[in-house]
């Protein structure tokens, strides 16, 4: 059977799920063990650091050096830690765990710092992988996490689970599709879900022929984006809307807390203080699930109806330092917005690449003048409409900006 990377396509699935109390329980518990042997991870590597840094040849150093060192896989972690042979803990959940450090740990060596420990929290999760014992051929339904029906996945150690959403589309499918790594979460606002990665060497989308060709898009503040052909996608400003509101609730939740302190109280044992926290985690949702919905949607829309799309490269880190634009580019998410292109690019098979932002604004499409250049004056962002100087066209700012970047996106691929 093919593993998951020599696999041609790959999929991400995520569905809300309702476990019941005892599930819940449940994933609490793998949570936790997932954690503690996290943290356990980054405590034994912080220490072998140290010891080895000393390069002491005394004995009980080389001693503690070598005890660590077999610390560090899950089967000698779970003999010195009786409590993680709890038959309910997932036993793939623990390796996860230790794997989940390595990667950290490989993505910090490009960076200087180690990995750090993970806090207690509101948010649970844990991962767990399918397998396929003794199957030929993978499939969504024959492995050890696998579909029942549309609505129930059943996985190891938690049993059957209600999920949301449509998979039927997919349950359809006849060629090999591989389940990997699955991951069962519970947010601030207390919901559950159950992602999970999937695989196969067939598409897992119909992409038919794209009707229009290439497109540019230009993202800015006056509106989410402009594109080629002078089309206005409007800005969302979900957070502005609902914010008065967040304030308010989020003063009476920092007030709980305050009481809960001077009378002594656990957080967690303060009934209000966890009503209103679980009421502003549910605020902050809404705002997210509003946006990820607005997002997805434009973004699919593009990718389908265009073999070619091509956007600027983020020049956030200048942007954030104007304080006024900063809130609107965290409210529209431009950054996961290209992340959302990019990979349903590769799923469509269409094309999406990036650009240098450099002039893209100050150009005149017509004729190519530089604004800025000959001792013209460069343009603000509070030009929204320009005549070229040199051959008299008049601009809307924002289309003539995405046209020339759909040029420079076509000199590139040429
Ligand atoms: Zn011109």
């Amino acid at each position: 059977m093919k593993s998951m990377a020599k696999m041609k396509y790959h999929y991400g699935l995520k569905m809300r799920c309702y476990p019941s109390n005892q599930q819940k329980q449940l994933i609490k518990i793998n949570s936790d063990a997932s954690r503690f042997i996290y943290n356990e991870m980054v405590a034994i590597g912080k220490e072998l650091m140290q010891l080895r840094r000393v390069k002491l040849p005394i004995d009980t150093v080389q001693d503690r050096i070598k005890q660590l060192t077999m610390r560090q896989n899950a089967k000698q972690m779970s003999n010195h830690y009786q409590f993680l042979e709890d038959e309910r803990i997932d036993s793939l959940a623990k390796a996860n765990a230790i794997q989940n450090y390595r990667k950290a740990w490989n993505a910090f060596r490009k960076v200087p710092g180690v990995p750090k420990f993970h806090r207690k929290s509101y948010r649970w999760r844990y991962q767990t992988n399918c397998q396929y014992p003794g199957q030929k051929t993978a499939l969504l339904t024959n492995g050890t996490v696998c579909f029942l029906d549309n609505s129930h996945v059943k996985v190891p150690k938690i049993g059957l689970l209600r999920v949301a959403g449509s998979q039927a589309r997919l349950l359809k499918r006849m060629c090999e599709t591989r389940i990997g790594t699955v991951t069962l979460t519970k947010d601030s606002a207390d919901r559950f879900f159950l992602s999970m990665q999937l695989a196969s060497d067939e598409s897992f989308v119909e992409a038919p022929k794209a009707d229009h060709g290439h497109i540019g898009i230009d993202l800015n503040t006056d509106n989410f984006l402009t594109d080629s052909e002078g089309n206005i996608v409007p800005n969302p400003r979900y957070y502005r809307t609902i914010k008065g509101k967040l304030v308010k609730e989020q003063r009476i939740l920092s007030r709980r807390q305050r009481r809960a302190k001077k009378e002594h109280r656990f957080l967690r044992d303060s009934k209000n203080y966890q009503k209103q926290r679980l009421l502003v985690a549910k605020l902050h949702a809404k705002v997210m699930n509003q946006r990820h919905n607005f997002l997805q949607q434009i973004s699919t829309a593009l990718i389908k109806n265009h073999d070619l799309v091509v956007a600027e490269e983020l020049r956030s880190k200048n942007m954030l330092k104007n304080h006024a634009l900063a809130l609107s580019i965290s409210d529209v998410g431009w950054r996961s917005f290209l992340g959302m292109l990019a990979y349903k690019a590769d799923l469509y098979g269409r094309q999406f690449i990036t650009v240098s932002p450099r002039n893209t604004t100050q150009t005149c499409h017509n004729c190519g003048f530089v604004m800025g250049i000959n001792g013209t004056v460069k343009l603000t962002l509070a030009d929204r409409k320009w005549t070229c100087p040199n051959c008299g066209t008049h601009h809307i700012r924002d289309w003539n900006a995405a046209k020339n970047i759909l040029d420079k996106g076509i000199a590139k691929l040429a």
